[in-house]
């Protein structure tokens, strides 16, 4: 039994004159579940999308190929092959990725294959190819020994205008078409390398395939091998009747079972490749070295919402609690920005992009921590006082003085330790005596020490702080002044940063004002979400853009997304986002891109509208003004840092007792405003302060901090410990 890859396996097929096509376009009806929209291309195993296996199984077979998709287009463009359409969009299915192909390709030879086999064997595509040519088919395709593989063919292009009258008639079958051109099948003996994932099942045992240790990988059902090449093993109980045996591989091939085969096919030549080389070879041959060597590509692992929650155990987008989105976004969410290098003094508040090394010692020698006096400690005579005639003074700045034995020298606090000298004793703790003194045997000022020194005290060690090649400050550090000291003490002028994150802010709600506008009309409101959220992404380091006031409309809103999706990183609009009837913002991002409306299990804040439009992520926050910072101090907060290239980080929460009881329902975590006080045995107390309404920011304003009330917890009562966060810990 030949061992499951735990790896894309470039191959080792040569390759052969053919377009080779990867179907990723469908709609994978069957993996879905609720309202998610899985994009099977880019559903991970072990590591890689799907797309990366079948690249990785296909590149090394054909000279030139394409990928058929029809969302999430930007991912799998990112791959380095031509992405195609399907030309007739309302034509779902195979038979419409195929034309494409066949519309595209500008070889006579078009080889098929769908994205959901990744154990494909690395031959086939040359072995369909021989027996479409020898027995002069326009279609060979593959089967094993219980079904047959119509999406694993080659197909001669002189077909493309087929495919499309029978697009045009709504002729979907694709087997129908195959037979209606004497389509032959060729049999493989190795079934599992036709192992399909259509079902979330499929995919996990897929993935269980694959983790399993060399030689003990079992079958899936309907299999009785493993994957591996068609020349692996000898066909298990060929049917001698319509099946030849094809030396030396253990291939079978028939003529198609199930129909009369039509007339031998006039086929033009074979293709010859031309002198000059098409116009996309270059690319192709470096996408194909791309493919072959391709490491994990990670960022394309979840590239969709609905595929990043795939598999989330429990997941429920009526019911997602606070760390469920949290961890659907450290899935989902890359960072986006590019490095750019910074002068230092710009660098407050932007995120290293790169560990900083130590490139020397800090210290980078050994110096004086006081002013005093520096010695040998064992010229001191232990329990006794002593006295030392005095030999110089060090200042900070000077070089290395060299101590003669049985001598102290004065020394500056940063002055370079005479080089003998172990211990500086501070200025307060000497005598010093003149020449003139008894003890003046030399002639010179001596200088008395007590009889408490400790050897080595008050010396700072070279390479103490750090030494050559220890990491100063890590990558994805949000630059604080004392950083910024750590990089300048390193004599570091420039420091390479992320690019800031561009964040757009937008509210929704046709009973918007803005401020400095007269209102005139009952039922209006200032517009109060746009000014906090600028004002809060500015304070976390993002490039804030206003993207203004939109009314309920769904077309003002069409237009503001679109826009917005192609100037900055990240949306965040708030209001609209509740499924009330004036709700749009899901609606209207959806057709855009992808957007998925969420309840979390938190108070204030439940809905939340998560998505993509154009390059731009989209989290549509709600209305209440409470609730949206809220929802972003709590759960976008990270996905910003995220995106941005910073680590994310928690602020640390403060232990207080409640000063009086809570209302709290369990199953949700819920964020109160509460005020902090020390009570008279020091301990932090906190108490509600004033309306917990998800409508009146003042309270907000007010806070102390937020005190944290975590999902199990139900009502609390007067002195329970409740975890708090300080307000300025949330905001920087
Ligand atoms: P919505 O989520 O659109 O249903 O709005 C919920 C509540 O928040 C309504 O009372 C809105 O008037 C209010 N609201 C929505 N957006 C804003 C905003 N930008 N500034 C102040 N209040 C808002
Ligand atoms: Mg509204």
């Amino acid at each position: 039994m030949r061992h499951t890859p735990t790896t894309p396996d470039a191959g080792t097929a040569e390759a052969v004159d053919i377009t080779g096509v990867i179907l990723a376009g469908g709609a994978a009806r069957r993996m879905q579940s609720d309202s998610t929209h899985i994009d099977k291309g880019l559903l991970p195993l072990g590591g890689h999308p799907l797309i990366v296996w079948l690249l990785q199984r296909l590149a090394p077979q054909v000279s030139r190929l394409l990928i058929s998709a029809n969302r999430n287009l930007p991912s799998y463009r990112r791959l380095g092959f031509p992405v195609v359409t399907d030309i007739h969009p309302g034509q779902p299915g195979p038979l419409a990725g195929i034309h494409a192909a066949l519309s595209a390709a500008d070889t006579d030879w078009l080889a098929v294959t769908a994205c959901d086999t990744p154990f494909l064997p690395s031959g086939w595509v040359s072995v369909l190819l021989n027996e479409a040519r020898r027995q002069q088919r326009p279609i060979a395709y593959a089967c094993d020994s219980e079904r047959e593989h119509p999406l694993v063919a080659v197909i001669h292009r002189s077909l493309q205008p087929s495919f499309e009258q029978a697009l045009t008639e709504d002729n979907r079958r694709v087997r129908r078409l195959y037979r209606r051109h004497g389509a032959i099948t060729v049999r493989f003996d190795d079934d599992t390398a036709f192992f399909n994932i259509n079902t979330p099942e499929s995919w996990q045992q897929a993935q269980r395939l694959i983790s399993m240790p060399c030689g003990s990988a079992s079958a899936p059902p309907s299999s009785s091998n493993s994957p591996g090449s068609p020349t692996s093993t000898q066909s298990s109980s060929p049917d001698t009747s319509s099946v030849l045996h094809i030396p030396p591989s253990s291939i079978l091939v028939s003529t198609h079972p199930s129909t009369q085969p039509g007339p031998p096919v006039s086929l033009p030549c074979p293709h010859t490749p031309s002198d000059t080389p098409p116009e996309s070879s270059t690319s192709f041959a470096s996408a194909r070295t791309m493919a072959s060597s391709w490491p994990v590509a990670p960022d394309l692992n979840n590239a969709t919402l609905s595929n990043a929650t795939l598999g989330l155990p429990g997941f429920d987008p009526n019911a997602v609690s606070v760390e469920q989105a949290r961890a659907v976004f450290a899935r989902w969410l890359p960072t986006v920005v590019g490095v750019e290098p910074l002068p230092l003094a710009d660098c407050l508040g932007r995120t290293l992009a790169e560990p900083l090394t130590a490139p020397f010692d800090l210290p980078p020698y050994d110096n004086a921590a006081m002013d005093g006096y520096a010695l040998r400690h064992s010229d001191l005579d232990a329990g006794d006082e002593h006295l030392l005639p005095l030999a110089g003074i060090t200042l900070a700045g000077d070089a290395p003085a060299v101590l003669p034995p049985g001598h102290t020298r004065r020394i500056m606090t940063g002055a370079p330790m005479p080089v003998g000298a172990d211990t500086v004793v501070p200025q307060e703790e000497v005598g010093l005596i003149t020449a003139a003194s008894a003890d003046d045997t030399a002639g010179k000022p001596m200088v008395r020490f007590g009889t408490k020194v400790r050897a080595g005290q008050h010396v700072r060690l070279r390479g103490e702080d750090m030494r050559t090649g220890d990491v100063a400050l890590p990558a994805g550090r949000r630059l604080m002044p004392a950083d910024i000291g750590v990089a300048a003490s390193l004599g570091l002028a420039t420091l390479s940063v992320y690019r800031r994150l561009r964040v757009g802010v937008l509210s929704t709600g046709s009973e918007l004002l803005q401020a400095g506008q007269n209102s005139t009309v009952e039922g209006r409101i200032y517009d109060s979400n746009r000014h906090t959220l600028l004002t809060m992404v500015t304070m976390q380091g993002y490039q804030a853009v206003d993207l203004g006031v939109l009314p309920d409309q769904p077309e003002a809103l069409q237009q503001a997304l679109h826009d917005a999706g192609e100037r900055v990183d990240v949306i965040l609009s708030s209001g609209g986002a509740a499924g009330g009837d004036a709700d749009f913002i899901q609606q209207v991002a959806a057709m855009q891109g992808e957007a998925h409306a969420w309840k979390l299990r938190m108070r204030p804040g439940r809905p939340l509208i998560v998505g993509r439009i154009g390059q731009a992520v989209l989290f549509g926050l709600p209305g209440n003004p409470v609730a949206a910072l809220v929802c972003y101090l709590f759960v976008i907060r990270d996905a910003l840092r995220q995106m941005a290239g910073a680590t994310p980080q928690r602020p640390l929460p403060i232990r207080a007792q409640a000063g009086c009881a809570f209302d709290k329902r369990a199953g949700r975590t819920e964020y109160q405003r509460i005020r902090l006080q020390y009570n008279e045995s020091g301990v932090a107390v906190a108490t509600p302060c004033g309306s917990q309404s998800s409508a009146m920011m003042r309270t907000f304003a007010d806070a102390d901090g937020i005190a944290v009330l975590p999902e199990a917890c139900g009502p609390v009562t007067t002195g329970d410990w409740i975890d708090v966060i300080p307000m300025h810990g949330l905001l920087v």
